[in-house]
């Protein structure tokens, strides 16, 4: 069943940043081109906050001159290789507040804006691409980014009010999406099996603080809330051309880091899946899923 074409579906992947595409389900969007689907990714903010994370090109003089013009091609180049069609949401990015006490967010960012106008574009983006399905982080935003916390309350909202026709008048006729999915891809299980991979060929891992972290518990007053997978699906095939991905944005990723810490093949035995949480479903559908169609695609055969 999960060889199904996916002809005349619509998948949306709403990221806060560009390279956010790459990291999260980037194996489930090639796999969903590849069926045939129709899968956009809208990218809220253009990245133009953050730092240059790869050394190598942090001694490029454009990376100092014009990061913001890097990350657009760079986006270009990842859009190609995952075979999605791509828009801009073009708001501010917040950027990363750090300090004691935090500094204010950068006036007009995209975490400061009120739902409404955060959420415009990207209603009448969902007007026009009809998506079945909505791609999303949860209300951590996976990681607590301003910007990632915004394309969750973004994603809620799209998913929530697109299909309602008094809301947001003049942006498109309402359209509803079925499902909605929460990313899981940094979970837990999946990241303590790479790391017992790496320490059983007898190398370093350089997963465990981060393991250590996150299996620690979260502390109640904090509002973190945790979540279990849902659904899997099977990126086996994909896992080299989404690493791919991955590296066109050379100002993010450095090849060397831990992302590519067990080699692709090695994946492919240990967790050859992206890991999903169904958040939202206005179809009947039953868990666990292999399948972000499932309870979308008209079965051909009955029992
Ligand atoms: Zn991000």
């Amino acid at each position: 069943m999960t060889s199904t074409p996916a002809d005349g579906f619509r998948i949306l992947a709403i990221h806060a940043h560009p390279d956010d595409e790459s990291s999260k389900g980037a194996g489930t969007m090639i796999r969903y081109v590849s069926e045939g689907a129709r899968v956009m990714v809208a990218t809220c903010t253009g990245g133009e906050r953050g730092d240059v994370l790869n050394q190598a090109v942090a001694l490029e003089p454009m990376a100092s001159r014009d990061l913001a013009g890097m990350r657009i091609r760079e986006m270009a180049d990842a859009a190609r290789h995952l075979g999605v069609e791509h828009r801009w949401i073009s708001f501010a990015d917040s950027g990363l507040p750090e300090g004691d006490p935090m500094p204010p967010l950068p006036f007009g960012s995209f975490g400061t804006l009120p739902i409404e106008q955060a959420a415009a574009p990207l209603i009448r983006l969902a007007r026009d691409f009809k998506p079945h399905v909505i791609l999303a982080y949860d209300e951590n935003g996976g990681y607590p980014h301003p910007d990632h916390i915004q394309s969750h309350r973004v994603a809620m909202e799209v998913y929530l009010k697109a299909g309602d026709p008094e809301a947001y008048p003049g942006l498109g006729e309402p359209w509803e999406p079925s499902k909605l999915y929460y990313d899981r891809g940094f979970n837990p299980e999946k990241l303590r099996a790479l790391h017992e991979s790496i320490l059983a060929d007898g190398n370093e891992s350089p997963f465990t603080d981060w393991l250590a972290r996150m299996e620690s518990a979260p502390d109640p007053s904090s509002g973190w809330k945790t979540y279990e997978t849902t659904t899997q699906i099977d990126v086996a095939p994909y896992i080299e051309q989404r690493e791919e991905a991955l590296k066109a944005h050379r100002t993010q990723i450095d090849p060397e880091s831990a992302f590519f810490a067990v080699p692709a093949a090695r994946q492919r035995e240990i967790w050859p899946w992206e890991d999903y949480v169904l958040a939202e479903s206005r179809v009947e559908t039953s868990l666990p899923e292999s399948d972000l169609l499932q309870g979308l695609r008209v079965e051909s055969t009955s029992a």
